[in-house]
């Protein structure tokens, strides 16, 4: 999940380098001269990056340093040591460890700090006598070496308790169980040399398997003795079977519920530790404020019987579906401002059956998010780019030909123009298949954030076309609509979480604004009967989306599911770490849950 994880991070980059991008148009509208006129040719490679620089000559032999290079080396790193040691214990104060166990560190640093100290004169000795370097540095870099070795604890103990600190880089899938109990182990038997204290979990931890004499007995000991958040719950599923990866035999995968896990968060928090702040009234320290997710998955997971395809559409309102003979109460209504339904109302219309989530304190059905990502970039978007693609088609934008062509033509002036405006996308090859009918409207398949620039690039060819003189109300229209998702889209970027007033009028304004425009449209290809710009039942969440960034003032980009669908690379990491077999499942749960345990906000 790597990729995954490096591709949300760009595209958060990207996010920032879209706003400019939009900003550096808006600056040069007066002065764009047209796509048509000024056509940018197909294989400019003027733009492209500079050459990597030469890979430098290997040299034939490691540099020898000598014994004075050797020797400065380990001083300078004695003396950064000794600061070092001089501040922990007010370093290990702030990070509130308790007196003895602070005690116990710094008497040990200290004696680490005397033997640093010893081996730095006896080189400086060395030094002003004129004698050889070799053997003092020697015994300085043992003592810099042992000190790195020692103080890595007290390093832990600083972040967090070591306990905690052990178990939850068990629970990132940093060590294994039996390498927790050896080290905790180990801190133990230090902690005894020195008279110190160690916490009582530091100790059970470290008593593990018999104090490790059963390794194979320390993942089960651990489980007990740490009594995990939430029990996993066992389903039974058809998996591939073991053997030979072909039969389909029924196998028992766990899962963790939601509102367990949701109910140790917020409900049994204080249970876990009479002194926590947190009173019991007020719960833990987890509050359930949104559930993110693709509309899809909502309906499957919370068992909504309002969806899409539904008589009702909407489990913020009654918007009901096309065929309901009060043309009023329809979705396809776009000017109209659904009243919300109540939470009553909720409760009773919205869940096939009642749903343990109902359940929980503080629930409301308007929890339910929708997701922008999924609504806009992967739903009306995908619609709008492929209608464009095929106006500009219709009226010959990228030459003629067959659409093969044409799309060869557009990604490769997409492309280039991308380079100049140093928009980053990773948008290769446009190709047919990409644009396929759906329910015979032409819709394109592009990642969410390609789409998001290839729109921009979209309303330059449109306003190349108005420039030129066409007259065509669709272009008219399809060009203003475009210029509306645009200047949403980069407002939703360039906004902050909460938004003003101001703000939310103007970005919702547009967002109204395209919709007003999108409905014209598919008007018109009715009238017409071509068949573009299709009305999808993602145009109702889309409304309120703006309507809640007017009213609530809450940026939507801050409940899209990027982040969220990055948690699929925290369980595979933890995949990777832990024994393969047939409990594997079982025990990539259990250290997720660890992780979740050692939770300190
Ligand atoms: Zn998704
Ligand atoms: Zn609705």
């Amino acid at each position: 999940m790597r990729l995954y994880k490096t591709w949300v991070e760009t595209y958060e980059k990207n996010e920032e380098i879209h706003a400019e991008g939009v900003e550096t148009r808006r600056e040069a509208e007066g002065d764009y001269d047209g796509m048509g006129s000024t056509p940018i040719p197909p294989g400019d490679s003027q733009a492209v990056p500079k050459a990597k620089p030469k890979p430098k000559p290997k040299s034939s032999a490691p540099k020898v340093k000598t014994d004075e290079q050797l020797a400065r080396a380990a001083v300078v790193k004695a003396n950064a040591n000794l600061l070092e040691i001089s501040q922990w214990d007010y370093k290990l104060a702030n990070a509130s460890v308790p007196k003895v166990v602070r005690d116990a560190y710094v008497s040990s640093m200290e004696t680490e700090g005397k033997e640093l100290r010893d081996a730095k004169t006896a080189v400086e000795l060395a030094l002003s006598l004129g004698q050889s370097l070799k053997e003092s540095t020697e015994k300085l870099e043992s003592a810099n070496e042992n000190y790195r070795k020692s103080s890595g604890q007290v390093k832990k103990a600083c972040d967090h308790s070591f306990a905690d600190f052990l178990i939850s880089s068990l629970g990132r899938g940093a060590t294994s169980c039996a390498e927790l109990q050896k080290a905790a182990h180990a801190s133990v038997k230090e902690a005894e040399a020195n008279k110190g204290g160690l916490s009582n979990l530091t100790r059970k931890i470290a008593s593990l398997g018999n104090w490790g004499k059963w390794p194979q007995n320390i993942e089960r000991d651990l489980t007990v003795l740490l009594q995990l958040p939430a029990a996993p719950l066992f389903l039974e599923i058809p998996v591939r079977s073991n053997i030979n990866r072909k039969d389909v035999v029924m196998g028992k995968l766990p899962i963790i519920p939601p509102h367990a896990l949701f109910h140790y968060l917020h409900v049994s928090w204080w249970l876990k530790d009479l002194n926590s702040t947190f009173p019991q009234s007020s719960g833990g320290p987890a509050w359930l404020c949104e559930l993110r997710g693709d509309w899809k998955w909502s309906r499957e997971a919370f068992a909504l019987s309002t969806h899409w395809g539904a008589r009702e559409i909407c489990h913020l309102c009654a918007a009901k579906c096309p065929a309901h003979p009060n043309v009023q109460q329809r979705w396809t209504n776009l000017d109209r401002e659904f009243p919300r339904r109540s939470a009553v109302n909720a409760m009773a219309s919205c869940f096939k059956w009642p749903h343990p989530i109902c359940g929980l304190p503080g629930f409301q059905v308007a929890q339910i998010r929708f997701c922008s990502m999924h609504i806009v970039n992967l739903g009306i978007l995908q619609n709008l780019t492929g209608s464009l693609i095929s106006l500009l088609f219709q009226h010959g934008f990228f030459g003629q030909g067959n659409m093969e062509n044409h799309l060869r033509e557009l990604s490769s002036r997409f492309r280039a123009w991308a380079r100049v405006t140093k928009i980053e996308h990773s948008q290769g090859f446009i190709s047919s298949g990409m644009l396929h009918m759906q329910d015979g409207y032409p819709h394109l398949t592009v990642k969410a954030w390609n789409g998001q620039v290839l729109l921009v690039f979209l309303d330059r060819c449109l306003t190349a076309l108005v420039a030129a003189g066409a007259q065509d109300q669709e272009i008219q229209l399809a060009h203003l609509a475009t210029r509306a998702m645009t200047c949403w889209f980069d407002r939703l970027a360039r906004f902050p979480r909460l938004l003003s007033q101001a703000q939310g009028n103007e970005i919702s304004n547009f967002g109204f604004r395209f919709l007003r425009l999108y409905r014209q449209l598919a008007i018109l290809s009715v009238l017409r009967s071509v068949a573009r710009w299709r009305l999808l039942p993602k145009v109702h969440p889309f409304r309120h989306m703006n309507e809640d960034m007017r009213h609530r003032l809450y940026n939507y980009r801050y409940c899209h599911t990027f982040k969220d669908e990055d948690n699929v690379g925290v369980c595979k990491k933890l995949a990777e770490r832990v024994a393969k077999g047939d409990l594997m499942e079982y025990r990539i749960m259990t250290r997720f849950l660890l992780r979740v345990g050692s939770w300190v906000p």
